[in-house]
């Protein structure tokens, strides 16, 4: 039988030479990702771990870069891969600090989540958010009551669009948002994306409806100065 793709033809010396680089160059590639990989999850456990986070900024970077390989790596171990998003709300909120405590608590925002009230909630949907009349059904009325003594704005989101829409007509200078890892990822990114230093307090218990809330981590959150 005829050689159908005479070797001279389909692959002249330097196209072999070219798939070999790309190939040297994917087969590193993958090894620096692993490697980094594998030091950013060890950092994350550590931090879990021991409440201490070493080369914060660098870390933050790796989770945001690496997130999919790291979440991965603990899903092959058997490990629980909430330990990720845990440690990532906590380095931002540790990256802000400083920050955050610098704005009083007159130019402070919070941001509670509409799940974590009562199912029998009678407040009412206002253009500002839910309006909550403190009806005594569930944390909510005495937080928001607590918080607005102290100075701050206290919202309850009814959506997602609401926090941006806030954000722009108070322009709050700091905030505290209360919400599930997804929330309070995207609200700390919308946050940084507007320079304003934010605090993210993660629900106890998630879902849609009927959510808990850890209060006393809650005020320990908003008294800080
Ligand atoms: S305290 Fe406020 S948020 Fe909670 S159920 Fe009553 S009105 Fe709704």
């Amino acid at each position: 039988m005829p050689d159908v793709f005479p070797r001279s033809v389909m692959f002249p010396e330097y196209i072999n030479q070219i798939f070999y680089l790309v190939g040297e160059v994917v087969v590193l590639s993958a090894v620096a990702v692993l490697i980094l990989s594998i030091i950013v999850t060890l950092l994350i456990i550590y931090s879990f771990k021991t409440g201490n986070f070493f080369a914060a900024r660098y870390m933050l970077l790796g989770i945001v870069l690496l997130e999919n390989v790291i979440i991965a790596l603990f899903w092959i171990f058997r490990a629980d891969d909430s330990i990720v998003n845990d440690v990532g709300v906590r380095l931002r909120n540790y990256i802000n600090n400083k920050k955050f405590l610098m704005i009083p608590y007159k130019d402070r925002s919070i941001f509670m989540p509409q799940c974590v009230r009562s199912t029998e909630c009678p407040a009412k949907l206002t253009p500002e958010g839910i309006k909550c009349i403190n009806c005594g059904r569930c944390g909510v009325g005495e937080a928001k009551k607590r918080a607005e003594e102290m100075g701050y704005r206290f919202f309850i989101v009814p959506g997602s669009s609401f926090n941006k829409r806030m954000i722009k007509k108070y322009r709050p200078r700091a905030i505290v948002g209360v919400g599930c890892h997804m929330e309070i990822k995207e609200g700390l990114d919308l946050c940084h994306s507007h320079g304003i230093p934010a605090r993210g307090v993660l629900l106890s218990k998630a879902g849609c409806v009927a959510t808990e809330l850890d209060w006393d981590l809650f005020y320990k959150s908003i008294e800080e100065k």
